[in-house]
Parts: structure tokens; C-alpha cells; sequence
């Protein structure tokens, strides 16, 4: 892979005329755009990255005691899109792993989504039996049940089932996830809590699933390893990057690469509202805090992650040994705490915040470049969207699909 550590080069300027594409950001959306305009249409291609590192928010590296971590979060691969585990399987062979999520409830282990085993790790063997047959013979095996349908039925039992997952699994859980009243939750949310009529205690079930055998860092290093693929790291795009108004003021009309026009490609992946200089505010994000407990033991946990939801200040804990099959005597887990993103220049946009009042906002940034057809916002922080890893690599495919 070509790569150029720019903080390493103080006589570091950046060429634009030396390319046709310019990528901000070297996550899964840049550098699947990049990979595949480089390798179908033979374009030459800069990928420019603010972090040290490419790999965006799936970057793993060894801690201090040799773990492997995913530095900013958890990062579990699944998907039922053949294109995508196909493409990926290019650049990574795959550890077989099915990710459990286990909720600590009152000093028990109980498997989450709540399905049939943890009915009866809840309650006596007499209701458990009553309850799980209840539901097989309503709702018939292998079926996915929202609260709100458990709620609607005639029978007690169904309902006080519904309310035990609402109190013990949902609700604690969300307001730390959200900082929100129970109050202020959306009870459309709400009723969408699942109960798995199934003893399958996999917390996903596509058909693809598993984590790359050598890590996300050598997967990207292998997408971006191609030809015509030239990767910045500690640059930022908005030291280069700026754009020329329209008369009304109201859209850009041209972007320009060091005060000059560039009509090339640019796929940018990071947020909207920070390109601009946050022109209208910061868009709404969660941000999480990740706080490390280091072992000098092989396990500590009885599965890869453990979800908080009665107890506790912070929402999950994640063991990655278990995610990385890593052989190594010691361990390390993470302790999540979700907190309000007030300050981009120390904390990192999380999740978006969905409402229709946001996406007003975000639409908002997103006009003002509507006038730009060589500029694509691409990716979870452009777009202003949750998306999975693997929705991501099928976006970019998609997109380049269409500019090829
Ligand atoms: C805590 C957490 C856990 C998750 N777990 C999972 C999971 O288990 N499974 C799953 O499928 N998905 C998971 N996801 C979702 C996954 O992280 C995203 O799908 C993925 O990161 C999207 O890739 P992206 O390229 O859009 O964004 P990113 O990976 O964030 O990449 C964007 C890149 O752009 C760079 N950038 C931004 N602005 C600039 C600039 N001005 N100049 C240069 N570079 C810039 C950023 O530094 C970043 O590296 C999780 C998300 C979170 C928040």
C-alpha cells in the first residue's frame, strides 16, 4: 500500500493535479469507493485521512498488553448481502465467530434478544414451560415477536412477559444509551423490541457472519493495495478543501483543492456540518467514552459482550478476545459509557440522533452541495445515518456502480 504519514513530512504538499479522484476518509465507504474506481475505471486516487490510521472506526491494534481492540468500539461483521461477503472475502479470509450478547440481570446471564432459554433462566420451570409453549403455539417457532404484539394479546402471561423485557432489557439500557426520561422515548421504539420464539442465542442471524482473521487493519490494508492508490494519513481535508458560492449564497458552485477548481471525482465520507465549518450548528450525535479494565487472565466474561440493563453507569462490556479467537494469557474488556457529543475536536460522532427535526437540520447541509455533481456524500457520518459495515460496502459498490 502507498501511504504517506504527512505529519512525518514537513515539506508535505499535496498535488491535486496528480489526480482524477479525491476520497476523504479511509473507513469502509472511502476505501471501497477508492478500491473499486482505481480497479474498474482506472482512476488515479487519493485517499485522504485525518486519523493517524486508515481503517476508519473499525481500526484494531494491540494495547499495552498485547490484546487485540477494536479502538472505537465493537465491531461484529454480519450480512445477507452475497455481494458484499463476497467482495470482502477478496481481502480477508474469515474466523468462524457468532457473537453472543448476554444481559446481566440481577447476577444472572440472560442470552438478549430475550428467546425462549432466557425464559426459562427468568423464571420457575412450571411458567417458563406455560410461557414458552404459549408463545411457540401463538406465534409459531422461529419467529421474531415485538413487544407491542405481546402486549396486544388476551393472555395475562403474554403481557406480564412483555412488560418483565420492557422493564429489564429495554428501558435502563436505552436511557443510558440516549441520555433520555422514560418519558421521551419513542414508544414506536419501544414496541419494536423483539422476543425471539427460538433457543437460538446468536445475536445475529444472517447468513454471513464472522470477524476477519487477521483484523480489520490488514483488510483495509489490502483494499487500498492497488495501483493508482495513493493514501494520506494525518491530513485533513479541510486544510485543502474549500468551495465557491453561488450567487445567492444558498449552494457551492465548485470545489476547490488549495484555492484552485477541481472538476475531478470527490467521494467524501466524513460530516457534512464539519466540512462547512459547522455553518448551521452541530448536527446532533451520541458519543461514547470507552474506559479499559486489564486482566491477568485468560476470561473474564462468559461471552464477547455483556449489555448492562439494570445496573451500572455504563451500557455494555465487550471481552475481544472472545471476537478475536487472540490465544494470549491476559485479557482485556471494555466498558462503554455513552455521552452527549458537545466538542468535535475531542470527541468522536457516534451515533446520530434520528428525528425528523434532525434530518431537517442535516438536509439542511445537504442542499448546500446539491449543486456539486462531482461531489458524493458517502457513509455513516456524511449521510447522517446508522448504517452496518456491510451496508456501507454495499452503498459504496452501489455508488460506483453508477459512476463507472
Ligand atoms: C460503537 C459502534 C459499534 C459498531 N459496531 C458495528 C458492528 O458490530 N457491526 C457493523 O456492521 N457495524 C458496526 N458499527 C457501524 C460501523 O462503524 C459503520 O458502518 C462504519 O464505520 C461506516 O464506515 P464509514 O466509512 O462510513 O465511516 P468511518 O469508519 O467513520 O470512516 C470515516 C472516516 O473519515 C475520516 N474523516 C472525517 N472527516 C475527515 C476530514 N475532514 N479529513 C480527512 N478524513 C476525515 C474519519 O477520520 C474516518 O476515518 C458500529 C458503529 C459504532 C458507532
Amino acid at each position: 500500500m502507498n501511504i504517506t504519514d504527512v505529519k512525518s513530512d514537513p515539506s508535505f504538499t499535496f498535488d491535486a493535479t496528480a489526480y482524477d479522484t479525491i476520497v476523504v476518509g479511509a473507513g469502509f465507504a472511502g476505501a471501497v469507493a477508492a478500491r473499486e474506481l482505481a480497479e474498474r475505471k482506472g482512476s488515479r486516487v487519493a485517499v485522504i485521512e485525518r486519523r493517524p490510521h486508515i481503517a476508519g472506526n473499525t481500526y484494531d491494534h494491540l494495547d499495552k498488553q498485547g490484546v487485540l481492540i477494536h479502538e472505537y468500539g465493537p465491531h461484529i461483521y454480519h450480512t445477507v448481502h452475497e455481494r458484499v461477503h463476497n467482495y470482502l472475502s477478496r481481502f480477508t479470509e474469515w474466523r468462524d465467530y457468532r457473537h453472543e450478547v448476554l444481559a446481566f440481570i440481577r447476577g444472572e446471564y440472560i442470552p438478549v434478544p430475550f428467546n425462549l432459554n432466557s425464559i426459562e433462566m427468568t423464571y420457575d420451570a412450571e411458567k417458563a414451560a406455560k410461557l414458552n409453549d404459549l408463545l411457540v403455539s401463538t406465534f409459531g417457532i422461529g419467529t421474531k415477536v415485538p413487544i407491542i404484539d405481546l402486549r396486544k394479546q388476551d393472555e395475562p402471561l403474554l403481557k406480564e412477559l412483555a412488560e418483565y423485557v420492557y422493564e429489564n432489557v429495554f428501558l435502563y439500557y436505552t436511557q443510558k444509551q440516549w441520555d433520555l426520561t422514560p418519558e421521551q422515548i419513542d414508544p414506536a421504539v419501544t414496541a419494536r423490541v423483539p422476543v425471539l420464539v427460538d433457543r437460538d442465542n446468536r445475536y445475529f442471524t444472517d447468513t454471513f457472519q464472522g470477524m476477519p482473521q487477521d483484523g480489520y487493519l490488514s483488510l483495509f490494508e489490502n483494499l487500498l493495495d492497488f495501483p493508482g492508490i495513493d493514501v494520506f494519513v494525518n491530513l485533513d481535508a479541510r486544510s485543502l478543501m474549500s468551495f465557491e458560492q453561488s450567487g445567492d449564497g444558498e449552494s457551492y458552485q465548485a470545489i476547490l483543492i488549495n484555492g484552485r477548481r477541481f472538476e475531478g471525482t470527490v467521494i467524501y465520507t466524513g460530516a457534512l456540518d464539519d466540512l462547512t465549518g459547522e455553518a448551521f450548528g452541530l448536527l446532533p450525535y451520541r458519543s461514547i467514552d470507552f474506559e479499559y479494565d486489564y486482566y491477568d487472565t485468560k476470561r473474564v466474561q462468559p461471552c464477547g459482550t455483556v449489555n448492562f440493563t439494570v445496573s451500572e453507569d455504563y451500557t455494555r462490556t465487550t471481552e475481544y478476545t472472545w471476537l478475536t479467537g487472540q490465544d494470549i494469557e491476559v485479557t482485556t474488556v471494555a466498558r462503554e459509557y455513552s455521552s452527549a457529543f458537545t466538542d468535535p475536536a475531542t470527541q468522536t460522532p457516534y451515533y446520530p440522533i434520528f428525528s425528523g427535526e434532525n434530518q431537517a437540520y442535516y438536509d439542511r447541509y445537504r442542499d448546500l452541495f446539491k449543486d456539486l455533481p462531482n461531489f458524493h456524500p458517502l457513509g455513516r457520518l456524511a449521510e447522517y445515518r446508522y448504517y452496518n459495515m456491510d451496508q456501507i460496502v454495499l452503498r459504496a459498490l452501489e455508488l460506483i456502480d453508477e459512476l463507472v
